[in-house]
Formats: structure tokens, C-alpha cells, sequence
């Protein structure tokens, strides 16, 4: 009876560790369940890398997450640049260190820490075992994801890694897919062929900058910029030979920007900056140091030779207008008149169309049309020259 009565409790207690062992996986399997589906609803790349980084850690109480995205065109580094929190992501710039650890088969590694060969995954010490997770993505190794436990035991080679398979599965799809998305997103709002902004992305952000400089009694200045005679040099050295001029020409606009300015291609051989918190003065200085950097630069064409070319710059300054909504494209108007001044008196110069007048309610703005004599040329011209579209 004794003896039955041992087996007896025996058996219960390992029943009870088998229902333990199997709540503590429906528990695991609820956490990842979770996990899952907030990875699958990330709106954005940074979302997912946050929940990564840091959410993982404190659903499943492991002490370090680190993150390694394999991103040779430095694609990710410019969609998250200026990110903050994200510490543990590291951008390689090729998959190279990643396979020298998971070799040419990349398969999940869970094992005790080695300092010589996990040190440089990891940023923090005390960790006793790791979980390796490569991120595949058509038969590509994207990224790694590690784990650090200080628990030596944590992580061991038996241990079954379905769990962290299927969730590497998973991460690896919604990388791959937020990165696309953010791809497209960034494609829409750059210009193909010089890489600068779009229209479409300058004309959201002048709206924006117009009402901080507005709220906050800010200057601001708007850079409409038109390259000279660009047609003859599409028509004497060929479309290619112009399109390495835009090329060229938005770098060198770019060059002289601080990086809270824009610069946009608006159209053909147009673009338009905009100069948050400038005041005139600094504005026509910034535009006479693009315009000289510009005439003086050699640009060497496909065929060998070296052309000159010039810009016309037209400035204007943030007035002072009833309506908020039209401030940004007033704004635009009246850089893109004062370039038409700068055409015609002469190309490869910066006429700048209103000047600011402080007051003691703060900046206001006047016309400042340079003679009334331009200003009636301007107006005949603008009457018989199609130069003035609706924009
Ligand atoms: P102005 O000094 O008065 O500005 O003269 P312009 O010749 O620069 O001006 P116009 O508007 O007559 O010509 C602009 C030319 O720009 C015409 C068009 O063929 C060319 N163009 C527009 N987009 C592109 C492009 O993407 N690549 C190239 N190569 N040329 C372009
Ligand atoms: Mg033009
Ligand atoms: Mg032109």
C-alpha cells in the first residue's frame, strides 16, 4: 500500500510538472502570439525596429537585443537618418560578418556566450548565453537579430528553436516589407534623376515651414533657381550632356545647404530651395555663393568636353498675407518672378523680389521691386510671353 501510495504521488508530481511545463509554453506561445501580430501592424520601419529593440526585451526578460541590417546602398541609413532611439541597430555594408558566423547555411545558433566570437554583436556585459537568429529573405541573409541572456542556461544548444524560427520568419518578412514600402515612399518624394526632393515633397514642406515662420515670427527665404540657356546645351551637346548638368547642378545647390534647407527639382532645369530661419542678407549670400560656385565650375560631359554654365536665382522673403494656406505658394510666385528679373536683366545673377521690414509687432514684409522701370518691363513681358504659368 506504502509502495502504490509513492507511485501514487509520484506520478502526480510529474503530471503537475508536465502541466506546468505545458502553461509555461501556452504562456511563451501567447507572448510570441502577441508579438507577432504588433510585428505584422508596425506602420513604419522605425515602429518595427523599435518594437524589436525594445519591446522584445521586456516581453521576454532578456537583458540585451541587438540588431544587424546588411544595407550595402546605405538605403536603411537614409530612411532612419535622425532616428533617435534606436540603440543596437548597427548598418554593415555587406553580409560578410554576418556569414562568417552562421557560414553558408544560416541557421538560428543558441549556446553558451564567447566574448572572442559574440563580443562585437553585443554592447553590454554580463551576458551568460546568446540566441543567434539570421533574418533570410529569398534565400538572402538580410540582417541578424541576437539575444543576450545573463541566464548561462538560457540559451543551449538542445533546446528547441521552433518558437524562434517561425518568429525570425516572420521578422524577416516585415523587414523586407517595411524597407520596401519605405523604398517606394522615398522614391515618391525624390527626383530620379538628381536624387534631390520632388515638387510634390517641397511644396508639403514650404507649407510647413511657412506656418512655423509665420507662428514663430521667423525669416524665411525661398530660392526659385533656373539654369541659362539650358536648352542650347541639351540642343549643341545632346539630352545625356543636359542631364549631367542637372546632376551637377543639384550637388552644387546642395552643397551650399545647411540640413534643415530643401532643395527641389520643381521642374526641368528648375529648382527651388527653401531657407528656414534666414534672413535676407544670409539668403542672397547663400544664393550668390550658388550662383558663383556654379559659373565657376568645369562640368565635364560624357563627350569629353568641359562647358560653363550659369544660374538665374530669384529670392523672395516670407510676406506678410492674410491667408496662412497661401503663404507657401505666394511665397514660391514671388521667388519665381524675381527670377524672370533676374532673366532679363541678363541671366547669371540673384535678384531678390521683397525685402523685410521689422516692425514693432515683428517681420513684416515689403515689395521691393529694384526700379519701377523693371518693374513695368517685368509686367509688359509677363503680357506677352508665356513665362507666367498658373502654378
Ligand atoms: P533660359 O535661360 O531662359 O532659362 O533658357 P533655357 O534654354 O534654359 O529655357 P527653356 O525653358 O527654353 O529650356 C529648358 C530646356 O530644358 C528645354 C527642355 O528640353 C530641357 N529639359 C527639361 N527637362 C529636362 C531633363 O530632364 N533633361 C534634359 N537633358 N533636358 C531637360
Ligand atoms: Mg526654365
Ligand atoms: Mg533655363
Amino acid at each position: 500500500m506504502g509502495q502504490l501510495q509513492a507511485e501514487n504521488f509520484s506520478l502526480r508530481q510529474q503530471l503537475e510538472t508536465l502541466l506546468f511545463e505545458a502553461r509555461c509554453n501556452e504562456d511563451k506561445m501567447r507572448r510570441f502570439d502577441q508579438l507577432e501580430r504588433r510585428l505584422i501592424g508596425a506602420p513604419s520601419l522605425v515602429e518595427l525596429l523599435r518594437l524589436l529593440l525594445s519591446e522584445y526585451r521586456a516581453a521576454f526578460g532578456v537583458e540585451c537585443v541587438t540588431l544587424a541590417l546588411v544595407d550595402p546602398e546605405y538605403e536603411a541609413a537614409r530612411i532612419l537618418d535622425g532616428e533617435a532611439g534606436l540603440s543596437g541597430l548597427t548598418l554593415l555594408p555587406s553580409a560578410a560578418s554576418l556569414e562568417s558566423i552562421y557560414g553558408s547555411n544560416p541557421r538560428p545558433f543558441l549556446g553558451v556566450y564567447d566574448p572572442a566570437i559574440h563580443g562585437r554583436l553585443f554592447d553590454s556585459r554580463g551576458i551568460g548565453s546568446v540566441a543567434l537568429l539570421p533574418l533570410v529573405r529569398q534565400d538572402e541573409l538580410i540582417g541578424s537579430l541576437h539575444f543576450g541572456s545573463a541566464d548561462p542556461e538560457r540559451y543551449d544548444s538542445l533546446s528547441g528553436t521552433q518558437f524562434l524560427e517561425r518568429l525570425t520568419a516572420i521578422i524577416s518578412v516585415c523587414l523586407g516589407s517595411a524597407l520596401n514600402h519605405e523604398r517606394l515612399k522615398l522614391i515618391g518624394l525624390t527626383d530620379a534623376l538628381t536624387g534631390v526632393q520632388n515638387r510634390r515633397y517641397f511644396e508639403h514642406r514650404c507649407q510647413i515651414e511657412a506656418r512655423n515662420a509665420r507662428r514663430h515670427n521667423q525669416p524665411l527665404a525661398c530660392m526659385f533657381l533656373d539654369i541659362d540657356r539650358f536648352k542650347r546645351i541639351n540642343d549643341t551637346y545632346g539630352h545625356q550632356a543636359g542631364d549631367e548638368v542637372l546632376r551637377h547642378v543639384a550637388g552644387i545647390i546642395q552643397s551650399q545647404l545647411r540640413a534643415g534647407d530643401t532643395v527641389a527639382r520643381y521642374g526641368g532645369e528648375e529648382f527651388v530651395v527653401m531657407l528656414p530661419q534666414t534672413p535676407v542678407n544670409h539668403a542672397k549670400s547663400i544664393a550668390e555663393r550658388i550662383r558663383e560656385r556654379i559659373s565657376i565650375h568645369p562640368f565635364g560631359v560624357g563627350t569629353g568636353q568641359v562647358l560653363n554654365v550659369t544660374i538665374s536665382i530669384g529670392l523672395s522673403m516670407l510676406e506678410d498675407c492674410e491667408e496662412e494656406a497661401e503663404l507657401s505658394s505666394r511665397m514660391i510666385e514671388s521667388a519665381d518672378r524675381a527670377l524672370y528679373q533676374a532673366k532679363s536683366c541678363g541671366r547669371n545673377r540673384v535678384v531678390c523680389e521683397s525685402l523685410p521690414r521689422q516692425s514693432a509687432e515683428g517681420i513684416f514684409f515689403r515689395h521691393c521691386i529694384e526700379s519701377a522701370a523693371d518693374f513695368l518691363g517685368m509686367l509688359k513681358q509677363t503680357f506677352t510671353s508665356n513665362r507666367f504659368k498658373v502654378r
